[in-house]
């Protein structure tokens, strides 16, 4: 019914998963083969997926086709290679004949969102799973507001990674809730023609982010970056960080002080399940039934029967399809994920 194009976050992750896809029982392969190794490896489906409903007797099933991307080779001197190795699990897709596939994380950002670039001809439908994630980072984030007495029209929102395809849906959806908003990034002329576009916001270049961090009441984090460190937070300070890998350094956070937690996840109410079961050499989550935005919206979409591409591009996402989707997820069980970082759940 559906696919995901993934990839492994780091080679902590990749060890264990080439353990299993090998046959656990078989002699492990030292790491350093595994790190050789690892890019030569063809796209493959290596599990299903059963995602349940909680409609009566619905459930769907998936594939999760791993791209073997090397998690250390993903900026832009290697897009060539990862380009082919996307295209290659996007025909894998295809050939396993499913109507819908998201490109789950790096998958859809080294596309910028372009579908074209994928072979043509291929009947599979791909979506990047965006709209759903955005979704899922709004309302949790609305939630949280309320959860912890914090008023949005009274708050300075920091957006990091704004002119990204998720960060500027964000900017456009709290544009005229918050009572301030500054877009921050790397690259100045995007950033200033987004805010030209928005109207209204203040914008900060990515190397300076902590000044705008050390003012802000809420911080959204949505960049493909890692490591941002923002040694002076308001305490009280919401932080969403969605990004994966995570872009901020928690370490360098009191989370005494502050509400740090991962954003852009959703919770299957109806439960899914892996087979072969991967989940423990996969996901951290510290509850069950917790899945990526980007997953999620290709299972949504096959939950509907919609073959299309519902996410493409940048900059294409709107209120109107977060509501859209997030309607139809809700329809299935399929909403924001409790509050958790990496200490565990929000107690
Ligand atoms: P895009 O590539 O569209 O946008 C990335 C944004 O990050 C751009 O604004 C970019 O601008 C900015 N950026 C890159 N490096 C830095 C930096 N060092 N400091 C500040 N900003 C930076 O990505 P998406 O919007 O598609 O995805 C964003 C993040 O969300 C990624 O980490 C992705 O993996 C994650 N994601 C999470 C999902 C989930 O299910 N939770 C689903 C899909 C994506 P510039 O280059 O100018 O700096």
């Amino acid at each position: 019914d559906f696919a995901v194009l993934g990839h492994q976050e780091c080679w902590e992750n990749v060890y264990p998963f080439i353990h299993q896809v090998r046959d656990a029982k078989l002699r492990a392969i030292p790491e350093e083969d595994i790190k050789y190794l690892f890019p030569y490896f063809p796209p493959r489906s290596i599990f299903r997926i059963t995602v349940h409903s909680i409609q009566p007797d619905k459930q769907i099933c998936g594939h999760y086709i791993e791209t073997f991307l090397p998690p250390d080779r993903l900026d832009t001197v290697f897009s060539k290679e990862n380009l082919r190795k996307v295209s290659e699990a996007a025909i894998c897709a295809d050939k396993l004949q499913v109507p819908v596939a998201t490109l789950g994380g790096f998958t859809s950002i080294i596309l910028e969102g372009q579908l074209n670039l994928l072979p043509a001809g291929l009947q599979t439908q791909f979506t990047t799973g965006n709209t759903l994630t955005a979704a899922f980072i709004v309302q949790s984030l609305q939630d949280a507001c309320a959860l912890l007495h914090k008023d949005i029209s009274q708050s300075h929102l920091l957006i990091i990674g704004a002119t990204g395809d998720i960060g500027s849906a964000c900017a456009g959806y709290f544009l005229e809730k918050a009572a301030k908003l500054t877009l921050a990034a790397r690259n100045r002329r995007r950033l200033y023609e987004l805010s030209t576009k928005l109207s209204k916001c203040t914008v900060q270049l990515a190397d300076s982010v902590e000044e705008s961090a050390a003012e802000a009441d809420i911080i959204i984090a949505v960049a493909s970056a890692t490591n941002v460190k923002l040694p002076h937070v308001k305490p009280g300070a919401i932080i969403v960080d969605a990004g994966f890998p995570k872009n901020i350094d928690a370490t360098a956070l009191d989370l005494r002080n502050v509400h740090l937690y991962f954003g852009g996840m959703g919770y299957v109410s109806g439960g899914y399940s892996f087979s072969p079961d991967y989940k423990q050499t996969l996901y951290h989550f510290p509850e069950d039934n917790i899945a990526h935005g980007c997953v999620l919206e290709a299972a949504v979409l096959a939950f509907e029967n919609k073959r299309e591409s519902f996410s493409q591009g940048r900059g294409h996402i709107t209120s109107e399809k977060m509501d859209q989707i997030s309607t139809w997820a809700r329809k299935h069980g399929i909403v924001p994920a409790p509050f958790y970082n990496h200490q565990g759940l929000w107690q």
